[in-house]
């Protein structure tokens, strides 16, 4: 938040949010923020963040407005590592294991608090799955850990460079041991990688994990679990498509609301409205998802439509039957110089073409190979590779990057009525 980025369209603050939550008077400073010092775009990330961008001069003012609203971290030098992701019903849902805000907050405070610590890449990133219904399971980490319970015993598992969707943990330690293991990760790592070895994946290519466990078993109080139990569990898969709509939680009486922003992007009114409307139906909070949404926590059950008509009102994507909720589009050419493609304006046209063929699918649209806008593979990518043109790939666990080459150079018109076809012939969604 304390170092713009800058970009085509100006600079980029990024406010990273703890759990994704944010109060609605700091949701009212955003949108204030963004209107008076920058042009009025609010992004929310696949990380459970919002962003402003196109901010012109005044980036201290904005800086300043933000830290007065209780933004940004307790010490400055660690705003950039603090990368932890919960499930955006932590603590409220209905299938949870394990509340993990506690841990979370013991975390985040060693993070910030532990000048060691800061010298972490600010891309190092730790996921925290409580077994809730409503996670991303699917985002690789450089350090994940998952909640289970082997024989009555709550276990924390956790792998290194993976995802709990994808990987079988290593090993596991009993959950009041969390932060302990944290811990020692953490310093294991900055101990054992080379100055150019800024994730843990690099480190991995060097020493294998086997051997980075042992090292981490002799900084434990507690002993690891790695029998088969442990290393041959996996974490249950959950439904798609539970960030928009009403969620149930944990406490009868109360729901979850939520609607994806368009392609990522809020305007200051929008966020307004949706503060307007948690502070009046809600607690007094928002969630930031890694589904670029919003969700309102603890909406009185008998609000749950009037907050969902609200939020609707309001520019969100509320139903799981529109074709824009489902798509992810990078910046673009528009406002990123190395875009070769409009892909927001383009994942527009995509949608409306599905949508009148009555289909919806997971599309990702990137710019360029870096593919900023997932983090994970979307079912199916749509690469630029000149304005308005798109190569096309499936994803398939069997393949490194996008997955299958489907076909090369399409126009978006064509790329639509290719998956329009594919739909017919398949039940990939
Ligand atoms: S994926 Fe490429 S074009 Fe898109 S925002 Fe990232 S760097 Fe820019």
């Amino acid at each position: 938040m304390l170092r713009i980025v800058p970009a085509l369209d100006g600079g980029i603050c990024r406010i990273k949010l703890a759990g994704g939550s944010i109060t609605a008077p700091q949701a009212l400073a955003v949108a204030q923020a963004a209107q008076l010092y920058a042009h009025g775009v609010i992004e929310a990330t696949n990380r459970g963040n919002l962003q402003i961008r196109g901010i012109g001069e005044q980036q201290d003012a904005l800086i300043q407005a933000l830290l007065g609203a209780g933004l940004g971290p307790r010490n400055l030098d660690s705003d950039d590592v603090r990368n932890l992701m919960l499930s955006p019903s932590a603590g409220l849902d209905p299938h949870m294991l394990l509340d993990t805000r506690p841990l979370a907050a013991h975390i985040l405070g060693a993070l910030e608090g532990n000048p060691r610590f800061h010298d972490l890449s600010p891309k190092f990133a730790i996921s925290l799955d409580g077994g809730e219904g409503l996670v991303m399971l699917e985002h690789p980490h450089d350090l994940w850990l998952s909640a289970l319970q082997l024989e009555g015993e709550n276990l924390l598992a956790f792998g290194f460079a993976g995802c709990p969707g994808q990987d079988s943990p290593l090993a596991a330690v009993p959950v009041e041991h969390g932060l302990e293991l944290v811990l020692a990760v953490l310093e294991l790592f900055l101990d054992t990688a080379r100055p150019e070895q800024v994730r843990m994946r690099q480190l991995l290519a060097q020493i294998p994990a086997a051997q980075l466990l042992e090292q981490l078993a002799t900084r434990l109080s507690v002993e690891l679990r790695t029998d088969q139990k442990v290393t041959d569990w996996r974490r249950a898969p959950v439904a798609a498509d539970q960030h928009i709509g009403i969620y149930p939680q944990h406490e009868t009486g109360k729901v979850a609301v939520g609607g994806v922003a368009p392609l990522g992007r809020l305007n200051p009114e929008m966020l307004s409205a949706i503060a307007q409307l948690a502070a009046e139906a809600g607690d007094g909070s928002l969630r930031l998802t890694p589904w670029q949404s919003v969700l309102l926590p603890n909406v009185p059950t008998e609000q749950a439509q009037y907050v969902l008509a609200g939020l609707q009102a309001a520019g969100l994507l509320c139903s799981a039957e529109q074709a824009l909720a489902h798509m992810i589009a990078c910046t673009g050419a528009t406002d990123c110089s190395k875009g070769l493609a409009d892909t927001k304006g383009d994942a527009r046209i995509l949608a409306a073409q599905l949508q009148k063929n009555g289909l919806s699918r997971a599309v990702h649209l990137t710019a360029c190979q870096r593919s900023c806008a997932a983090a994970h593979r979307a079912q199916v990518t749509l690469l630029a590779v000149s304005a308005g043109h798109y190569d096309l790939y499936f994803r398939d666990a069997a393949q490194p990057g996008f997955g299958v080459l489907q076909a090369r150079d399409l126009t978006i018109e064509a790329a639509g009525a290719l998956l329009i076809a594919d739909s017919r012939s398949s039940t990939h969604d």
